[in-house]
């Protein structure tokens, strides 16, 4: 496994393998402090592709709370073994902000997507992402990236950047793997405490809860009232959103109709840590 440093070298280095190999190459981005989540989607990369390219980068510009960013887990040597082992054939670790360097941003419509939802609480997160995303996909061309569902708004505006910006890549969406308990794995989950890791599983719980008592002609407002409430009984817990959402066009449902597909997209605050999680559900 390469781990390369700089953006002209991989640029060039990759630009070499496109153009004397025929080789597919897979991409993920990533911020590192890296679980099995990641894992999954280098693993289905691997699975894919000839090449696969992960990049470790804690992109400032995606973080709206400044302690969050400052406390963001970095675990360099232990990413490095996971990838290893994954199968991963290169490692994009660019430093501090050379990445950004003469680059103003990606300016595109985002159709309102990045106001809704994890938009209206985390103001400027969504232009963050598309700048990072928007770089990454410059330097390493790749024919297909690999993202989560668990961060599913965000799926929708990389599929929308990717469009607008005419990138031939393909945006795969990986689902959500989680721990034991049910908590959905993140790096921010390694800042919490004992008693706060174990509390945390109650969002899935209760997103599961929803998923089997919600039924064809229901108004969703109860549904969301009942996960904000039942969040607001566990100590340190606090919910700051719950939507049930039509997974294409993310419009919000507010009954549940035969042949439908939704998804219930819910963040929650932990102490200081910020978690969100989903649930795709059809009927
Ligand atoms: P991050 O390092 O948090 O920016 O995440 C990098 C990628 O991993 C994103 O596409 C995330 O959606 C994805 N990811 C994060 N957590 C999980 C998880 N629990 N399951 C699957 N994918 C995940």
């Amino acid at each position: 496994m390469k781990v390369m440093y700089s953006v002209a070298d991989t640029q060039t280095y990759l630009q070499n393998l496109r153009v004397k190999s025929d080789m597919k190459i897979g991409f993920v981005p990533t911020m590192g402090a890296l679980h099995d989540g990641h894992i999954s989607l280098v693993k289905q990369s691997v699975e894919d592709n000839d090449f696969t390219v992960v990049s470790i980068f804690v992109n400032p510009r995606q973080f709206n709370d400044k302690s969050d960013f400052d406390n963001y887990p970095i675990d360099h040597e232990k990413d490095l073994e996971m990838l290893n082992k994954a199968g991963c054939d290169l490692v994009f670790s660019p430093s501090g902000n050379n990445i950004f360097e003469n680059f103003d941003g990606f300016k595109m419509d985002f159709n309102g997507l990045d106001e809704i939802y994890e938009g209206e609480f985390r103001p400027g997160h969504f232009q963050g992402v598309v700048d990072i995303v928007y770089r990454l996909f410059e330097i390493v061309q790749p024919h297909k990236a690999y993202f989560g569902q668990k961060d599913f708004q965000q799926l929708a505006v990389i599929r929308l950047m990717t469009k607008t910006a005419n990138f031939d890549i393909e945006i795969i969406s990986c689902p959500i793997v989680r721990e034991n308990s049910g908590l959905a794995m993140s790096s921010r989950n390694l800042r919490l405490s004992k008693e706060q890791f174990q509390s945390a599983a109650n969002i899935s719980k209760l997103l599961n809860y929803i998923a089997i008592n919600l039924k064809v002609g229901d108004d969703t407002d109860s549904y969301s009232q009942y996960f904000i409430d039942e969040i607001e009984k566990i100590s340190d817990m606090k919910a700051e959103y719950c939507v049930f959402c039509n997974t294409v066009s993310l419009d919000l449902i507010k009954k549940i109709t035969k042949n439908s597909e939704i998804i219930v997209c819910v963040a929650v605050w932990c102490g200081k840590i910020r978690l969100i999680d989903n649930i795709i559900l059809v009927f």
